[in-house]
C-alpha cells in the first residue's frame, strides 16, 4: 500500500486525490495541472504561477539544468525553490525527451537521479526509454527491458525524500503497456506516468491514447497516481481524468502562444482567425485580438501564454468539480463535440466502461442522457448486469406506458436502461432525467436490458410495451417477448406522469 497517495472521490474513472509530496512539505490535490518551466525561457516567472495561477506544482527538465553551465552551478548550490522562487512542489525530467528526440543522451539514471536530488527535486525521474507510438514489438519489447533495469537502479538510489517516477512505457501495445504497468507498480517507486503519447496526441489519435491509458491503468493499483505525460491541452482533460489520470503537465501554454496559437476548451485558433476573444480572463478583458496582433513579439507571446495558461486552470478546476458533483461524463460528452477525433476518444472510452464501472459511486446526483454515447455508460452497464441477477415470475408488464393490473407485475421500461421495477424508481440511475426523443441507441440498449431480463426468467412470460421503437431495437428483444406498440393520449398521458 502507497501510503503518497489517497483518493477522496471518485466518478467514472477519474477521481479527485491528494498526493503527499514529503520533501517539499506539501500536499497537492489532483488532478493537478504542472506548468513546464523551461530553465532558460521563463514565459511567465513561477512566482507568478503560484500567487496568480494557483500553481502548487510544476515541473523543470532536470537534463537540461545539469547541462547547462550557467544554470547548474547555481541549481547545485541555491537548489531549485529557490532559483524559481517557488515554494510548491516541483518535479523534475530525466532526459528521456531528449532521448527520444535525439537518439542519444550523455547521463545515466544513477547520476541523473543524484542531480535532482542534490538540486531539491520533490519528484524525480530515471532515463526510461520512450517507445513512440506503431513500433516495432521487438522494439518496443527490448526498450521495456531497458527502462525495467533502469527502474531496478532507481530503486537503488539513495533519493532521500524525493519521490520517483516510474514510467509506463510499452508503444501501442496494450499488453506490453499493462506489463510495464505491473512491473513498474511492483518497485518501490511513487509516481506513473504514462510516456510517449505526445505523437499520439499531435496526431489527434484520442482513441489509441485511451486505449494505451486503459491498459496501463489495468496494470497499476487504484493507489497509483498516474500522470500523462505531456497532455497539456485543455480540450482533453475530461477524457484523460475520466481514465483515471491524475497529473498533466503543460507546456503547450507557452509552445502555442509562441506560435500565435490561442487555446480554448474546444480547440485551438490561430490569432488571426479570431474576431473576438470568447473569455474573459484579465488578457481577453484588457485586449481585443486586433490590439494583441500588434504587439511586439514578446508582448504577444506573453499575452496569449497568460491567456492559454488561465483556460487551461479554469479548465482542469472545471474537471474537479465535475467530479466531486459526479458528473464527469456529461462533461467529457460536452468537450468530445469539439472535434471527431474526441468523439472518437469518448466512444473508446466507452468500450472500457467495464474498467471504469469498478471504480463509478453507486449513487450520485444526476445521470443526464445527453446523447447516444450515454447509452454506454457505466451506469447503463451496471444496471443491466443487475437485470441478470433480479428474480421475477408470471405475466410481466414491461412498459413505457402506464400500470396494467391485468398482469403479475408491472415493470418500468426507460431507454437506455431497460426494465426496473416501479420499487427502483428513485434510485440512482434510474432517476435519470432522458430525453423525449429517446435515440435509436438508447431504445437498443433498453432492448438488450429486457433480454437480460429475460435470460434470467425463463419461466415467466413478458410483454413489452413499448412508445415508437426503432425495428433496430425490437429485433434486438428476444422470441417469445410479446411486443406493444403504444400510441395515442393517454399512453402518452400515463408515461408522462411516470408513475
Ligand atoms: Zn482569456
Amino acid at each position: 500500500m502507497r501510503d503518497t497517495f489517497e483518493v477522496r472521490a471518485f466518478d467514472a474513472g477519474g477521481r479527485i486525490g491528494e498526493l503527499r509530496v514529503p520533501r517539499a512539505g506539501v500536499t497537492v490535490e489532483t488532478p493537478a495541472l504542472l506548468p513546464v518551466i523551461n530553465p532558460h525561457i521563463r514565459t511567465i516567472p513561477p512566482a507568478d504561477l503560484e500567487r496568480e495561477f494557483g500553481a502548487e506544482i510544476l515541473i523543470t527538465n532536470g537534463y537540461s539544468l545539469h547541462g547547462s553551465d550557467d544554470l547548474r552551478e547555481a541549481a547545485l548550490s541555491r537548489g531549485l525553490h529557490d532559483l524559481y522562487d517557488f515554494s510548491g512542489a516541483i518535479m523534475t525530467d530525466s532526459g528521456s525527451f531528449q532521448l527520444a528526440e535525439y537518439g542519444d543522451i550523455d547521463v545515466d539514471t544513477r547520476e541523473i537521479l543524484e542531480f535532482q536530488r542534490d538540486v531539491g527535486s520533490d519528484i524525480g525521474t530515471p532515463v526510461d526509454v520512450p517507445t513512440p507510438p506503431d513500433a516495432d514489438r521487438d522494439r518496443a519489447e527490448a526498450d521495456l527491458a531497458t527502462t525495467r533495469e533502469r527502474l531496478a537502479v532507481a530503486e537503488e538510489v539513495d533519493v532521500g525524500e524525493m519521490l520517483v517516477n516510474a514510467p509506463v512505457q510499452g508503444s501501442t501495445y496494450p499488453d506490453l503497456r499493462e506489463r510495464a504497468a505491473r512491473e513498474a507498480y511492483a518497485t518501490d517507486l511513487d509516481v506513473f506516468p504514462v510516456g510517449a503519447v505526445v505523437p499520439l496526441l499531435n496526431a489527434y489519435r484520442y482513441d489509441d491514447t485511451v486505449d494505451v491509458v486503459a491498459a496501463a491503468k489495468r496494470g497499476l493499483g487504484a493507489d497509483a497516481p498516474v500522470h500523462l505525460f505531456g497532455a497539456g491541452h485543455p480540450m482533453m482533460f475530461a477524457l484523460a481524468v475520466a481514465m483515471g489520470c491524475d497529473l498533466f503537465d503543460s507546456a503547450a501554454y507557452a509552445l502555442y502562444a509562441r506560435d500565435d496559437r490561442y487555446l480554448t476548451v474546444r480547440g485551438t485558433e490561430h490569432l488571426e482567425d479570431l474576431a473576438y476573444f470568447p473569455c474573459s480572463c484579465p488578457v481577453c478583458a484588457d485586449y481585443d485580438p486586433g490590439e494583441v496582433a500588434a504587439c511586439d513579439d514578446e508582448t504577444r507571446e506573453r499575452l496569449l501564454a497568460r491567456h492559454n495558461l488561465r483556460v487551461t486552470f479554469e479548465e482542469m478546476a472545471r474537471v474537479k468539480q465535475a467530479v466531486r458533483r459526479g458528473n464527469l461524463l456529461e462533461l467529457v460528452d460536452a468537450r468530445a463535440r469539439g472535434h471527431p477525433a474526441m468523439v472518437d476518444g469518448y466512444r473508446t472510452l466507452l468500450d472500457h466502461a467495464q474498467d471504469l464501472e469498478r471504480s463509478d459511486p453507486v449513487g450520485k446526483d444526476a445521470f443526464f442522457a445527453v446523447s447516444a454515447e450515454s447509452a454506454r455508460r457505466p451506469e447503463v452497464l451496471r444496471h443491466q448486469e443487475r437485470l441478470e441477477r433480479l428474480d421475477v415470475a408470471g405475466e410481466v408488464l414491461l412498459s413505457e406506458g402506464q400500470k396494467n393490473d391485468a398482469y403479475d407485475a408491472t415493470w418500468r421500461l426507460v431507454p437506455p436502461f431497460g426494465p426496473f421495477p416501479r420499487a427502483l424508481s428513485e434510485t440512482y440511475p434510474l432517476t435519470a432525467e432522458v430525453p423525449e426523443r429517446r435515440s435509436r441507441a438508447a431504445c437498443e440498449a433498453a432492448a438488450d436490458g429486457v433480454a437480460a431480463l429475460a435470460g434470467a426468467n425463463p419461466d415467466a412470460a413478458f410483454t413489452v410495451a413499448h412508445w415508437e421503437w426503432p425495428a433496430s431495437a425490437l429485433a434486438r428483444l428476444p422470441d417469445g417477448v410479446t411486443v406493444r406498440a403504444l400510441g395515442g393520449g393517454n399512453d402518452r398521458a400515463a408515461d408522462a406522469d411516470g408513475s
